[in-house]
């Protein structure tokens, strides 16, 4: 718990995106108190240099401060992973989640295949989200080039150490997985949200994973072949459960930070009889 002295300073929303040739190749959001800052941005902008396929030669960093009063506070999700074999089998399983979480099987394969070729025009990458109906797998975000960016979401300065500890120690260390978390969490409690489905546009990372709110966090360890640039997020929704602008609204502005973490299972060996 944050002594109330810190909870009553305002936040800032850091948020950094990086492009190249015109191309998204980085992103992150972070919400940090006054003091971390520059150091954040100093990291965020460094990321862009380094990043596997770079470096950027567009780098865009925004601040704005959020007052404390406006910021949630709530708890991560549990997290799971499977191992599996190939990014073959990782689909399927990554399929029959969705299907479990209440999105229709048609939909989640028109979901995996749209993220397969490239979800943007001409199979660009998004910088953000694909809003999927669940049930008739209609897009619904305005701009099928941007998406929909999620941001102004952190873990506490105090939860932090705690949990880069707990994911280690279960192999969950990349700092991928700790960011992709965050982002998972505050997507899981988005009003009409049934589940998301994720793997990462770096060709150096193949996993990614499926959330939901009654399953949480379920990472599989391999979703895409190795050295693929494609990659993206997809947010299924129950269309009548809330307006399409509050969703939105929602995923972009609402600052929320994570006091609490979720349990950490250790991976384990997905049989594909499993399901
Ligand atoms: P990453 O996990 O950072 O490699 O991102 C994978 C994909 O997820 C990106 O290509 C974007 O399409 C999407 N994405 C990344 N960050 C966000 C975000 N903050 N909000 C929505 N979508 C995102």
């Amino acid at each position: 718990m944050l002594v109330s002295s810190t909870m009553n300073l305002p936040l800032y929303s850091v948020r950094m995106r990086a492009a190249l040739g015109g191309r998204h190749l980085a992103g992150a959001e972070r919400l940090v108190a006054g003091a971390a800052v520059s150091k954040v941005t100093a990291e965020l902008t460094q990321r862009a240099m380094l990043c596997s396929d770079g470096p950027a030669d567009e780098i865009h960093c925004s601040i704005e401060r959020i007052e404390s009063a406006r910021v949630r506070y709530a708890c991560l999700p549990d997290v799971s992973t499977s191992q599996v074999d190939d990014w073959r089998q990782g689909r399927r399983l990554a399929s029959q989640l969705l299907t479990r979480a209440g999105v229709c099987a048609e939909v989640a394969s028109r979901a995996l295949a749209l993220l397969a070729d490239g979800a943007g025009p001409g199979g660009a990458v998004m910088r953000g989200a694909v809003i999927m109906d669940a049930v008739n797998g209609e897009r619904l975000e305005a701009d099928p080039r941007r998406g929909v960016r999620v941001s102004r979401m952190d873990i506490t300065a105090a939860l932090r150490p705690r949990l880069v500890k707990s994911l280690a120690a279960a192999g969950l260390g990349h700092h991928r997985v700790l960011e992709a978390l965050t982002l998972a969490g505050k997507v899981l409690l988005a009003p009409g949200l049934v589940a998301e489905l994720c793997w990462s546009d770096d060709p150096a990372y193949s996993a990614g994973y499926v959330a939901a709110p009654q399953a949480g966090y379920q990472r599989i360890d391999i979703l895409k072949p190795a050295g693929d640039r494609r990659g993206g997020r997809v947010f299924f929704v129950e269309r009548e459960a809330a307006p399409l602008s509050a969703l939105v609204d929602y995923l972009e502005r609402q600052a929320i930070l994570f006091d609490a973490a979720g349990a950490i299972a250790a991976p384990e060996k997905w049989r594909a009889g499993d399901a």
